[in-house]
């Protein structure tokens, strides 16, 4: 994290939550958790979203706009499952129309356990987002051949 150049924009999607773990994303900018304090933007825009959070789990209805959304965001850019709907389809998986976790759409960097996933795991998450993308950023900065 210390080679972060900017602040981190986030992408906050719900893709078939029960909207436990969206509450639990809306407290992370709440007063009482305040991720903003670190610099953390929430963002609607993927044209200007480093990370995407995603909470539930993908099915025939949303894959196509969680992968036009992703398609959109520009390099480097890290994907945070946050909680078990995103990360395995959770509950929900033996549903008829439930394709599974996120990364049956879309490749997924971290990982948020838990229904719902807590205001601390999901903070978590995306600090560890963070190093993933720095990491990333260096990676791409290398491919062009910059320092
Ligand atoms: S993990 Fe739990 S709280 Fe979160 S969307 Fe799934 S069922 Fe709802």
């Amino acid at each position: 994290m210390s080679g972060t150049t900017k602040s981190p924009w986030i992408m906050h999607y719900d893709a078939s939550s029960c909207n436990g773990c969206d509450i639990e994303v809306l407290a992370c900018l709440t007063p009482v958790y305040d991720v903003e304090r670190f610099g953390v933007i929430n963002t609607g825009d993927p044209k200007q979203a480093d990370i995407f959070l995603i909470t539930g789990a993908v099915n025939d209805q949303n894959k196509e706009v969680v992968k036009q959304l992703y398609d959109q965001m520009p390099e480097p850019k890290v994907v945070v499952a946050v909680g078990i709907c995103a990360c395995s389809g959770g509950i929900f998986r033996d549903c008829y129309n439930i394709i599974g976790g996120v990364d049956k759409i879309i490749p997924v960097d971290v990982y948020v356990p838990g229904c719902a996933a807590r205001p601390e795991a999901i903070i978590d998450g995306v600090v560890k987002g963070l190093d993933v993308l720095e990491k990333k950023r260096l990676k791409l900065r290398e491919k062009e051949g910059k320092k």
